[in-house]
């Protein structure tokens, strides 16, 4: 099958990849479409020691299902694949088991036209939501995620800095509960497609602090986290989405004085995306800036890393 696969540290697109083999317990699901986010950049970079097919967000169409109640569904799925036996799989579930893999991060993903998918990732997409939207079901989730760790009174200021494809459903989602949400940018012309969505936004002060609440840090940058930690005022707190290449160097001194927390935070809830999604609480389809055959995904990956540009698709 057709698949986008990265080896030693190269990405290419290859035609003659296997057939994923399902296991026990799991479904082939054929791609109906696929997205780009930082974190396949980052991997394409060297993140993760991934030898295999890149790509965690995707909808696809159950091809065969050991429960053949499945077949011809269409479904997203939750990325992390745990052990199932462990406390911390039989507890709080698979997100953090410590023999967990991750779609496309540390197993075979889905930019490719098949993928093996255990039944318990499966999520049934709601009828009558496009596709172009439900592909957004991983990373909404991930911003969803926030509100699950911390509570986020009405009344806070929070500023997400990045405006960008994770920085945007970051925002969305901490304003549908009428909080005072600004996005941050640093040129103007960054600032135009979160404005166009409705959202207050701004350029990034230039004075030594700003006092928010809360800062979200989305830039996927060492020089982003610099930056929330300039951002938050007193007793606040800093929550890193980003994963990158590399180490950040920050001065913690200032987190000690101010008395901050910082609080990392990474995959969430699908369920609660899939409804924001279908009652049209968030907009997704607005960040969509191109759809490439995943023949051309090479191109698409680099399109995806250029200043300004969201989310770009894949379909096979
Ligand atoms: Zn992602
Ligand atoms: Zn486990």
């Amino acid at each position: 099958v057709q698949a986008v696969v990265v080896e030693k540290g190269a990405v290419r697109v290859v035609s003659d990849w296997p057939c994923p083999e399902p296991g026990p317990g799991e479904a082939l699901v054929r791609m109906r479409l696929a997205g780009i986010c930082a974190t396949d950049l980052e991997i394409v970079r060297g993140y993760s020691p991934l030898q295999g097919v890149l790509g965690h967000e995707f909808v696809g169409e159950v091809a065969s299902a050991p429960d053949p109640a499945w077949v011809g569904q269409r479904v997203v799925a939750t990325i992390n694949i745990g052990c199932g036996e462990c406390a911390v799989c039989l507890g709080q579930g698979p997100e953090h088991c410590p023999r967990r893999k991750a779609l496309g991060i540390t197993r075979d993903g889905v930019f490719a036209e098949f993928v093996a998918l255990p039944l318990d990732n499966l999520l049934l997409v709601p009828e009558g939501l496009p596709d172009e939207a439900a592909v957004f079901a991983e990373p909404l989730a991930a911003a969803l995620r926030i509100r699950e760790q911390l509570a986020v009174p009405p009344s806070t200021l929070v500023a997400v800095v990045g405006p960008g494809r994770l920085g945007l459903l970051v925002a969305q989602v901490l304003a549908v509960a009428g909080t005072s949400v600004v996005v941050l940018g640093r040129r103007p012309a960054s600032l135009a497609l979160p404005q166009a969505l409705g959202l207050d936004t701004a350029l990034v002060p230039a004075a030594p602090t700003a006092g928010f609440d809360f800062v979200v840090e989305t830039t996927g940058n060492a020089a982003g986290l610099q930056e929330a930690l300039r951002l938050v005022g007193p007793l606040g707190t800093v929550v890193l989405k980003s994963t990158y290449a590399g180490a950040a160097e920050v001065d913690l001194t200032p987190l000690v004085v101010n008395e901050i927390t910082v609080v990392g935070s990474r995959c969430g809830p699908f369920a609660p995306a899939l409804r924001l999604l279908a009652a049209g609480q968030v907009q997704v389809e607005p960040l969509i800036a191109a759809v490439y055959p995943l023949g051309e995904a090479v191109e698409a990956l680099e399109h995806a890393a250029r200043p300004d540009v969201r989310k770009v698709l894949l379909r096979p």
